[in-house]
């Protein structure tokens, strides 16, 4: 795989290149934010520093969201609960706080790119025929990956999405906390097991119906029936 690199870092980067050649990966290391957003397009996975000269990296990721949606590790020395949320909000897959082991780093990458190419909520959609799901005034096309709130487009992340349209795949099922956490970010670690309610949340807020996923208190969430036009967004 073709790795981006952004880092500054002269020996940090070094050690990351190092231990990536390892693993069989090729890396093009970007130093600056303005050359990550010019190399971007051509990778496959992104490792992004946040401490940047030129750029503040939260500001990066969302620029490089906005023309990439390859797989993206946060590699930081930011440590705060808020930076991580923001970071994980702004569409990183996965956050990782320097000094990190780096067997922990390299082992993360290979989870990223494997629920990233696993597309697992595709294939529930495919047996549903492609017919999108429909609760309230929301409609979830699991085939096409889009939402729609009284008609009107929702555009969430990727990972977002992949919440979803797992819950939207079977609609009348209750889902752990630990399946989704396996299904979609391919494992249950406790980084990952926040971010399920980063993402949780995120889906609440974009489409403005709260009760579209619903919590099943100590176990986990169920796609939910929204009320049709209680915030205005549903009235015509
Ligand atoms: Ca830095």
């Amino acid at each position: 795989m073709h790795a981006l690199l952004v880092e500054d870092d002269d020996r940090m980067a070094q050690a990351l290149i190092t231990a990536l050649a390892q693993r069989g990966h090729t890396v093009r290391r970007a130093g600056r934010a303005l050359d990550a957003l010019r190399w971007v397009h051509e990778a496959e996975f992104v490792l992004l520093d946040l401490g940047l000269p030129d750029l503040d990296g939260l500001e990066l990721l969302r620029r490089l969201r906005t023309v990439c949606d390859a797989p993206l590790i946060v590699v930081t020395a930011r440590c705060e609960e808020r930076d991580i949320v923001q970071g994980l909000r702004a569409g990183a897959d996965d956050y990782v706080v320097k000094p990190f082991r780096m067997n922990e780093l390299m082992a993360r990458i290979d989870t990223v790119r494997r629920r990233t190419g696993a597309a697992a909520p595709r294939a529930d959609g495919a047996d549903r025929g492609g017919c999108p799901v429909h609760t309230g005034d929301v409609e979830i096309d699991i085939a096409g990956r889009t939402v729609t709130v009284a008609g009107a487009d929702v555009r969430l992340t990727r990972r977002e999405f992949d919440v979803l349209a797992f819950l939207a795949a079977r609609p009348g099922e209750v889902h752990s906390r630990e399946e989704i956490l396996d299904r979609i970010w391919g494992d249950a670690f406790l980084a990952a097991s926040r971010s399920l309610d980063v993402h949780v949340a995120g889906i609440r807020a974009k489409t403005g119906r709260a009760e579209l996923v619903r919590t099943v208190r100590g176990f986990g969430y169920q796609l939910g029936s929204p009320a049709v036009g209680t915030d205005g967004r549903g009235r015509r």
